[in-house]
């Protein structure tokens, strides 16, 4: 290990101390690229005035001890900014293109909050986001590309406060593992974008990331790594700290020793931290989701097949007086539909007594057609739809829908999201939940499907319920 990588490890950040120690090798970079612009091996004016100056020069010096590698890595990273010029100025400006969209929705990562040092936090929600949607919509490249834009968005970030502070400042991106299936592990096309994604990274962006978590490390994680580490770069891999957290949603985060490097404050609920915005910190997909963003069809609904004996919740973070509008359509058969309100702070296991029914028990069926309504919330927490195919012991239904905040003070339209349980010791769990809670008007909307089960004798009259203002 050279002495640059060992000071890098032991957090030398001061930037100016940098220049100064690696003053010789920046400058004979610098002066090396002038060369390569005049023999047309890139085209962009180098050094300072420019954004190639000695700050952007001294990331590639510090992650090559040799001036050759240097030269090499910075001369294919000008000549990939001026290929890609356009998706580039798109990052910087925090723009996104529009062959981009059918990405964004299907995969839940952004930057969201900070570290104590200021740093910015990438969060990638594994177990949630559908890469096998994304890959059989979009191109491969398009994918890389997308990928690409991302990390220019946080280089842009950390640029600008290595700039203003001058600490060089680096990413840290934090993997929540939480949902992710082994069948997530075997998506070999999305694989293909992870390894060639991280490679562009090594060369383009020197230096930019600092560490990358795991954290929420499923138990069958062992089988997932040795396919997932193989995407990564040595180097990125040798990067990557896996937390011994299993659960963020109810474990303590102190035991994680990079939860230490966040502001918990800025962190979203999912992660132990205190940030809950509304319609989800990242992306728009809910903190509570537990499972895959579905696939968005072209009247704008949802497509999701309900199992056999299943149930999907959607789940929206209101403020009082939100208007939320939802459609539900089946394709065949029906599906009982509820929806509860659960204030703010509820968790599972809370008193359900304290939760608000929004909508009473119906049946909607195939030929009902779509069902649109629309909800006013009576108070601020999550409105928990519950479509559910408990009484089916056979048939799953498929079926479309849609659950948008329209209305109240932020008039912002927000995306619901889904998770399907269809695992029988949490169904026994609810049972003790709602036995006592039989005759309270704000039973939790689980409870219902479980009494449903219980009480199929007794029809269900459709009936939909908007609480008045
Ligand atoms: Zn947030």
């Amino acid at each position: 290990m050279g002495k640059t990588a060992r000071s890098m490890m032991f957090g030398e950040r001061d930037v100016d101390a940098l220049l100064e120690t690696h003053a010789g090798r920046i400058a004979a970079l610098t002066d090396a690229l002038h060369l390569a612009r005049a023999k047309s091996e890139h085209s962009s004016p180098v050094g300072a005035g420019t954004p190639y100056d000695s700050i952007w020069a001294l990331r590639f010096v510090l992650s090559h001890d040799d001036d050759a590698e240097a030269l090499s890595a910075a001369t294919r990273t000008l000549r990939w900014r001026e290929e890609n010029a356009e998706m580039l100025a798109a990052a910087a400006r925090g723009e996104t293109l529009e062959r981009f969209a059918p990405m964004e929705r299907l995969i839940a990562a952004d930057y969201h909050g900070k570290t104590l040092d200021g740093a910015p936090v990438y969060i990638v929600r594994a177990g949630l986001s559908n890469t096998m949607a994304v890959m059989a919509a979009n191109k491969e490249d398009d994918v890389v590309e997308f990928m690409m834009y991302r990390k220019e968005m946080g280089a842009v970030m950390c640029d600008e406060r290595t700039r203003r502070t001058r600490k060089l400042t680096k990413l840290l991106t934090v993997n929540d593992l939480n949902f992710v299936s082994v069948l997530h592990g075997t998506d070999k096309k999305f694989q293909k974008v992870l390894s060639r994604a991280s490679k562009l990274s090594e060369d383009y962006y020197p230096q930019l990331l600092d560490r990358a978590v795991l954290i929420n490390v499923p138990y069958v994680f062992s089988a997932i790594w040795g396919v997932f580490k193989n995407m990564l770069s040595a180097k990125t891999r040798a990067k990557v700290a896996i937390c011994p957290v299993s659960d963020t949603r109810k474990g303590d985060v102190r035991k994680c020793p990079f939860a230490k490097l966040l502001d918990l404050s800025t962190i979203p609920s999912f992660l132990a931290g205190e940030c809950r915005c509304k319609g989800g910190c990242v992306r728009g997909v809910a903190n509570d989701q537990k499972t895959l963003i579905g696939a968005m069809t072209d009247d704008g609904l949802i497509a999701h097949n309900v199992p056999a004996r299943g149930k999907i919740d959607v789940f929206a973070e209101v403020d009082a007086t939100d208007a939320v509008a939802w459609r539900l359509l089946v394709e065949k058969g029906g599906v009982e539909v509820t929806a509860t309100l659960r204030p703010a702070g509820w968790r599972k296991g809370d008193d359900v007594s304290k939760c608000t029914t929004l909508i009473r028990k119906f049946k909607h069926r195939d030929g009902d057609g779509t069902k649109e309504d629309v909800i006013v919330s009576p108070g601020k927490g999550t409105i928990a739809f519950t479509f559910s195919n408990a009484h089916s012991t056979w048939n799953s239904k498929d079926i479309k829908y849609s659950v948008d905040v329209v209305g109240g003070e932020s008039g912002a339209a927000k995306e619901g999201e889904k998770e399907t349980e269809t695992d029988p010791t949490d169904l026994t769990d609810l049972t003790d939940l709602t036995e006592d809670k039989r005759e309270s008007p704000a039973a939790d909307a689980l409870g219902e499907d479980l009494r449903a089960m219980k009480l199929e004798a007794t029809p269900a009259r459709a009936q939909t319920e908007v609480p008045s203002r």
